[in-house]
């Protein structure tokens, strides 16, 4: 999650057909496009292989499935530090899935967060380790590490073109938490990103739901709010104080047995 008011927008050739075609008003849910629309027919590219989902072709018929360019891939992005994982990060995630009607969702952990430049987070090899474990089982989820193995300040712009240029067809969707939405028009290339992406804005207790700053466009998630933050986690366990049922068991056992945060 970028911010840049001094870097000029990335020059991209525009794609072939838009990645998110313009609301419509409404939840813009596409209740004809479930979460199998084209799953199974193509490998992960952002992961280590492809990532069979059980559900994808439940009650479809191979035949009648509807073509790509008919109902393009739904993927959500979900970039943050993960610094460590936390129950907030896997609740955003479940209702992501539900109301936006996603295939998938790739979890896109910073390198380093151009909100956070003086923060150095810890290694990303440890950030991986929570989240894989997080998010094992859990096949419609995807682990992005783009932005770890590009390294330096991770911008969404960036990350975007990426995933674009992967998967040319897809409907994205950036998720955003609510904190992080007055900014967003100073995010490096910010209009680019508005036309290229659909913003959908997370609920966190205490923050008001108010509209998208022009140029974006966007949705606000109902989800499950939970006041739960990954630099309250790392409070917590530098204070010897209990982070369970805030992290999920195996990423708390990690975080105890690697010793990390104290
Ligand atoms: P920190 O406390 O270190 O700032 P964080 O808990 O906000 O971290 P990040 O990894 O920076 O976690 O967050 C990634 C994205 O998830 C951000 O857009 C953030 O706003 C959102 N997010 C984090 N926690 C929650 C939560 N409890 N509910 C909704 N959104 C959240």
């Amino acid at each position: 999650m970028q911010q840049d008011p001094l870097h000029k927008p990335t020059e991209v050739k525009p794609l072939s057909q838009p990645l998110s075609p313009p609301l419509s008003g409404g939840g813009g849910l596409d209740k004809d496009c479930d979460k199998g629309c084209d799953k199974g027919s193509q490998s992960s590219p952002l992961s280590d292989g492809p990532v069979p989902d059980k559900g994808c072709d439940e009650g479809r018929d191979e035949g009648s499935q509807p073509s790509l360019l008919q109902h393009p891939q739904r993927i959500g992005l979900f970039g943050g530090s993960f610094d460590p994982v936390h129950l907030g990060h896997l609740l955003v995630a479940q209702a992501a899935r539900e109301e936006l009607d996603l295939a998938r969702l790739f979890f896109i952990p910073a390198a380093q967060s151009p909100f956070k430049p003086d923060t150095r987070p810890t290694s990303a090899q440890e950030r991986l380790r929570l989240l894989r474990l997080a998010l094992a089982g859990k096949t419609w989820c995807e682990l992005d590490e783009q932005e770890i193995s590009r390294g330096g300040v991770s911008y969404t712009i960036d990350t975007v073109h990426d995933v674009a240029s992967r998967l040319p067809a897809a409907q994205l969707f950036y998720l955003i938490g609510a904190d992080h939405l007055p900014q967003l028009p100073q995010w490096r290339g910010a209009e680019e990103l508005a036309r290229r992406v659909e913003f959908v804005a997370i609920p966190r207790p205490g923050q008001a739901q108010r509209p998208f700053p022009a140029p974006f466009r966007g949705r606000w998630l109902a989800g499950f709010p939970l006041g739960v933050s990954s630099s309250q986690i790392r409070e917590r366990v530098k204070a010897g104080r209990p982070i369970e049922h805030l992290v999920p068991d195996a990423v708390a056992e990690a975080i105890r047995n690697n010793r990390l945060y104290l």
